[in-house]
Order: C-alpha cells, then sequence, then structure tokens
C-alpha cells in the first residue's frame, strides 16, 4: 500500500492510494467554548442543501452534546471501539514533541482506519475500517441534546459543581460538518472513483453520475458524513457550499471573492473561522504567518483537529472546551489539549485580537494585520495548571483581507458602546 505523510500523528501512513494535494485546502476553526448550542447553523444548512425527499436524514451540520449525543447515534464511540478491538492497548501517544512543523503533536504510535485490519492485497474498499450505522442510529439528530454528566448534584452544593478547572457535572457541543480531509476515507473506499478532492479548494465532493449507492463512503467516513440517499439511490454529503467559495453567488459576492459557508455565515454563537490554507506541492503546509488559520492551528495552537487517530487528517479544528475533563478531551482531539487550553484561557495579546475576527465578516478572510492600541485591563490569572501568568489586554485593532487583499473587517478588541438618544423611535 502506499505510504502517505501525516503531519496530525507525526509520521509516515498506508493510504491505499498516492498522495495528490491541492493548492489550497479548505479549513475551519470551531470555538467550542463560544457556542451556546442554538442549532442555526444546523438550520441554515438544512435549508439550503438537504430539504428534499430522501433528504430527511441528512443533517450535514450538526452540533451534539457530548459525551452522549452522537449523530448518527454512537458514530466516534462504536468506531473506537473497533480500533480498539484491532489493536488492544496499542492506541497510544508518544508525545515527545520533536518538531512542530512536521510532528507538532508528537507521533501516533497506534493504527489509522487504513492500518488497522486489512491485508495489503485487499481491494482499497475493503482496507478501511468502518461500518454501516443502522437505521435507528440515523434517527436522532440532537438525541441527549443538554445532558450532562459526571458527579451527582448535592443540595447546598451548588456552584461547587461548576468550579474550574474541571467542572464536576459537565457537557460541550461539538459543532460538525465533513472535515474535507487530506486523506479522505470515503475517497478511499468508493469502488467506482466516484469521490474526488479538488485541486483549488481540497473540497471532497461525490460525483452523482458515478456513483452507484454502494454505501462504501458512508460505511468508511469515521465522521460519518456522507450519506446515503434512498430516493435517489446515491450519497451525499457536505460540498462546503462551493458556489459561495468560488466567488459564483453574484448577489453577495458580485466581486467573485471567496466568502464563508452558509454554517458559518450563520453562527449566532460567533465560534466559526473559515479559511484556505495554503500548500506545497509535498502537501506540507506553506508557512503563512499572516493567515488567521495559519496562526491558531500551526502557531499558537490553539485548536486542534478532532480524532486525529482516524488518520485521514482532518481539516476542522477545535479549541477544546475548558471546563471538560482533560482524559475525555485527549482522546478527542489528541495530546495538545493542556496547551491549548492553557494558551486559550490567558491569551497572548496577538491571539486575543485573532480571535476578534470570528464571524465578523462574510468573505474568506486570507489575511490579517494588527494596529497596536492602548492598554486597558492587566490581571494575575491561574492556569488550569496552577501557574501564575499576567493577563493583558490592549485595545488592537484587527483588519481582516479578502482573497484580492481588499479591507473585508476592521474590528476592536474593545467593543464599543454606543449611547441611544432618549427620543429613539423605538423608545416606548
Ligand atoms: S469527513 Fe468523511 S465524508 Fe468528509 S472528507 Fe473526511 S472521510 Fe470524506
Ligand atoms: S450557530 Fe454557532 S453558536 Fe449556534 S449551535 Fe451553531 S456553532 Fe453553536
Amino acid at each position: 500500500m502506499p505510504t502517505v505523510y501525516n503531519w496530525q500523528l507525526g509520521r509516515p501512513m498506508e493510504y491505499p492510494y498516492d498522495a495528490a494535494y491541492p493548492r489550497y485546502q479548505f479549513a475551519f476553526v470551531f470555538n467550542i467554548n463560544r457556542c451556546i448550542g442554538c442549532q442555526t447553523c444546523t438550520m441554515a444548512c438544512r435549508s439550503t442543501w438537504t430539504f428534499s425527499s430522501g433528504q430527511e436524514h441528512m443533517w450535514w451540520n450538526n452540533v451534539e452534546t457530548k459525551p452522549y449525543g452522537g449523530y448518527p447515534q454512537f458514530w466516534d464511540s462504536k468506531l473506537l471501539g473497533l480500533l480498539d478491538q484491532a489493536n488492544p492497548d496499542g492506541q497510544v501517544w508518544n508525545n515527545i514533541k520533536t518538531d512542530p512543523r512536521l510532528k507538532p503533536y508528537g507521533v501516533f504510535e497506534g493504527k489509522t482506519i487504513f492500518e488497522a485490519t486489512h491485508p495489503a492485497e485487499a481491494a482499497p474498499q475493503n482496507r478501511v475500517l468502518g461500518y454501516l450505522p443502522t437505521d435507528r442510529e440515523w434517527r436522532s439528530p440532537n438525541i441527549y441534546e443538554d445532558t450532562g454528566t459526571g458527579a451527582t448534584w448535592k443540595p447546598g452544593e451548588y456552584g461547587k459543581t461548576a468550579a474550574l478547572p474541571e467542572h464536576k457535572i459537565w457537557f460541550f457541543y461539538l459543532q460538525r460538518i465533513c472535515n474535507h480531509c487530506t486523506y479522505p476515507a470515503c475517497l478511499a473506499a468508493c469502488p467506482r472513483q466516484a469521490i474526488y478532492k479538488r485541486q483549488e479548494d481540497g473540497v471532497v465532493l461525490i460525483d452523482q453520475s458515478r456513483c452507484r449507492g454502494y454505501k462504501k463512503c458512508v460505511e468508511a467516513c469515521p465522521y460519518k458524513k456522507a450519506m446515503y440517499r434512498p430516493t435517489a439511490k446515491v450519497s451525499e454529503k457536505c460540498v462546503a457550499c462551493y458556489p459561495r467559495l468560488e466567488g459564483r453567488d453574484e448577489i453577495i459576492t458580485p466581486d467573485g471573492e471567496p466568502i464563508e459557508s452558509r454554517c458559518m455565515s450563520a453562527c449566532v454563537g460567533k465560534i466559526r473561522l473559515q479559511g484556505l490554507i495554503r500548500k506545497e506541492y509535498d502537501g506540507r503546509w506553506s508557512n503563512d504567518p499572516g493567515n488567521p488559520l495559519h496562526y491558531l492551528i500551526r502557531e499558537e495552537q490553539v485548536a486542534l483537529p478532532l480524532y486525529p487517530q482516524f488518520g485521514t487528517e482532518p481539516n476542522g479544528f477545535y479549541i477544546p472546551p475548558r471546563w471538560a475533563p482533560r482524559a475525555y478531551l485527549e482522546q478527542m482531539f489528541g495530546p495538545g489539549v493542556e496547551q491549548a487550553i492553557e494558551r486559550y484561557v490567558c491569551p497572548s495579546r496577538e491571539l486575543l485580537a485573532i480571535m476578534q475576527l470570528f464571524r465578523a465578516t462574510r468573505p474568506v478572510i486570507f489575511r490579517y494585520k494588527i494596529l497596536q492600541g492602548p492598554k486597558i485591563f492587566e490581571r494575575e490569572v491561574t492556569l488550569p495548571s496552577g501557574k501564575k501568568k499576567t493577563l493583558e489586554i490592549f485595545n488592537d485593532t484587527i483588519i481582516g483581507y479578502s482573497k484580492n487583499g481588499r479591507e473585508a473587517v476592521r474590528v476592536t478588541v474593545e467593543e464599543p458602546t454606543f449611547e441611544r438618544d432618549k427620543q429613539h423611535p423605538n423608545s416606548i
């Protein structure tokens, strides 16, 4: 089987096809700490792409409540179980970091879904470990919504169960779309070669004219983001709102600039930031210091991939929730969790400015510039590790630029306030 390099695992891995990389890669960062679980993103996607017959179970964007929720139900715990069965006690990380670019989280020493069971001589579609969810598991997109876990609450303990650094009773929302993976399992498993990854933006699409509905993509996608449509007898999946990405919507992008997808644009909690990552010919990320996603993921490392151990090199990244138990978060986001949370709770000046770009405008931001402002706040804070650090907040201004270098947004760290005229027409 060919070998490809997976930087999230910090090592080469087996993949059924030779590596081929796009020029740019669609990617996103979701800040779990800010999500209010309103499902506006879910409905924005639903009302755009999946409102037709046979698509009733298709929630290309879903927001589930962890640890119990999942869509389809048990998607992650089932696959983690299969991997553990295939490699008992072997799914471990060696997180001695040796190279920030090639092994930022250390080395994953376990087996990916491409390495777990199938012999090398098997056909590509049989070389991916997966399973087909049952109809029942596709039934309830928001099962266990807002259901917490942990210690039993006792009268008089109000407040104590929610003390940092880890809440004793906890849950968090996990926002999910297709990760437009660098090594897509859906693509690897398709016996018709109907799935392809676009050269211009790394978006993974299913060619509807080639698909024959064998559901191998549904079985193989570890995130269960390829879905079968019985009325059309083909599989469908998130298309990253590619007409928006191509700047082809004449009403909202008359200048042809790429704009964020519907789920990103609709986000009420301002938790989402979409971007396009520049890549080298060999798949490495180009050194692109002015790109906000490059900063969050590769420089500051506050945003981490979802289940990197599956091996698809997903291009969705998450700022982990600061209140949840670290062991749970580490099995989900890998060994970078503790560092990411430490950096998030007491952010650097640059990080705090970049955080203001989340959901601040519709065009995809390719570059930012920070104009320094005065210091407005200073306080000593205790980090989750117990160390003390001084938090300094500056009222900097951050400017985001679109693909063509146009100023798309300008926002300050301190939100401006406006005093309304007493005789405002809305006054009663
Ligand atoms: S998340 Fe699943 S459907 Fe999306 S590209 Fe990755 S393997 Fe394919
Ligand atoms: S719209 Fe934003 S805040 Fe609301 S559920 Fe979706 S990701 Fe969370």
